[in-house]
């Protein structure tokens, strides 16, 4: 799916924290969102995803302004948001619809990827932080989503389990061809992942400056 941002802005209290962003983003391109601390990135990705919509501007998704939450769209958290009376197969399960059965194996299938099998039963608060945010990362790419937005999805995990999900990220994204935002403050990541970085100037934030990078996989 695409999006388009045409200036999107958005104030707190008289505060503005993000200016006039304009952004398209094309049906299947990993785009980067860096910028300094505080200059608005998860308050834009928030705006996309339409858990805010007290934002001025348009956004377009797939042609059409909305501001609803799509059941198309997975969001990713810096901080897994885990529900903690659920255990780890039901977190996961949550947002899937289908027989039981069905949303069960496709779930411990998911949950294999990340690195956990053998941990469904488990509740959250039995989960380090890693354990943690695999979940999540597992709860948002279960559904297949159209088009994903990543807080900082991978800044509190080791570096090994860091690699191992981006490549779990890349293998969703060249089966369902997902329309991808990341915010991030790793350029090797970013380099890594995306076909292009918008760089937001700090305080309010606008576009800067836009990358592009030419990436190798098929
Ligand atoms: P980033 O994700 O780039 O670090 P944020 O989008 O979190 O930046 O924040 C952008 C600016 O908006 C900051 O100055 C932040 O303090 C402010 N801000 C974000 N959310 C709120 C809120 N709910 N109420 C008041 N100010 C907010
Ligand atoms: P981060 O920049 O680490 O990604 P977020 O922007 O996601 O953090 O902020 C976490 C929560 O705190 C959000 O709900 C956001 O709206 C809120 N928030 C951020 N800055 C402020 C602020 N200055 N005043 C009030 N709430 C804020």
């Amino acid at each position: 799916m695409s999006l388009a941002l045409h200036d999107v802005s958005r104030t707190f209290n008289g505060t503005t924290a993000v200016q006039n962003v304009n952004l398209e983003v094309q049906p299947g391109e990993i785009v980067g969102l860096l910028g300094t601390s505080g200059c608005g990135k998860s308050t834009l990705l928030r705006a996309i995803s339409g858990l805010d919509t007290d934002y001025e501007g348009d956004i377009e998704i797939n042609g059409t302004v909305t501001k609803e939450i799509h059941d198309t769209t997975g969001f990713i958290f810096q901080e897994p948001r885990l529900l903690p009376w659920l255990n780890v197969l039901d977190n996961v399960t949550f947002g899937l619809t289908g027989k039981p059965y069905e949303k069960e194996a496709r779930a411990l299938e998911y949950l294999t990827s990340v690195g956990l099998d053998g941990k469904e039963k488990l509740y959250p608060r039995e989960l380090s932080g890693g354990m943690a945010q695999r979940v999540a990362i597992a709860r948002a790419l279960v559904t297949s989503p159209q088009v994903l937005l990543l807080d900082e999805p991978f800044s509190a995990l080791d570096a090994f389990t860091k690699m191992q999900l981006q490549d779990l990220l890349l293998d969703v994204w060249e089966k369902y061809q997902s329309t991808i935002m990341l915010v991030t403050h790793d350029i090797d990541e970013a380099t890594y992942l995306c076909d292009r970085v918008v760089i937001l100037r700090g305080q309010p934030g606008e576009v800067e400056r836009e990358i592009s990078i030419k990436q190798t996989r098929p």
